[in-house]
């Protein structure tokens, strides 16, 4: 099932039960942030944004290292400064998988249109709508991904 008409940077797709998170009071965030045996951190991975509910928490209640924080902290002006919190060397040590990964969460959190048009994303990139790695996330440009395959 896809979603149109989404609002922009307020709402979201749960990646558990892929129904629309309405708001930021709904959602949370959710990632594995593993260590090894002596204690020292590893990269995060698996970063998702899902329901704040029983059913689509789903890392957080079942996996070894599961965090989870509520999707209102990455609200408003907190978003910024808690996105690029987490990227601090103190609080993650990335490798470039765990990277990639959280920028996806980041592109999702802050550029708007791309959680709708993320949903058209193989069809964009076959039509050769993606190209360009940076402005294909222009607004105008995630717009005509969304009103090309909706
Ligand atoms: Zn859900």
């Amino acid at each position: 099932m896809k979603f149109n008409n989404m609002i922009p940077l307020e709402q979201f797709i749960c990646d558990t039960c892929n129904q629309i998170i309405e708001n930021y009071g709904d959602g949370a965030i959710e990632w594995i942030s593993p260590s090894d045996e002596n204690g020292k951190q590893l990269p995060p991975n698996s970063f998702r944004i899902c329901h704040k509910n029983s059913n689509c928490y789903s890392i957080y209640k079942k996996v070894a290292f599961g965090v989870s924080r509520e999707l209102v902290n990455f609200s408003d002006k907190m978003k910024i400064i808690e996105l690029l919190g987490m990227i601090d060397k103190e609080y993650f040590p990335f490798d470039q998988n765990s990277l990639n990964e959280y920028i996806e969460l980041f592109r999702r959190l802050t550029i708007p249109y791309y959680e709708e048009a993320r949903q058209y994303w193989h069809e964009a990139d076959n039509e050769g709508l993606i190209e360009n790695k940076i402005t294909c996330y222009q607004e105008n440009n995630l717009e005509k991904i969304i009103n090309r395959f909706k």
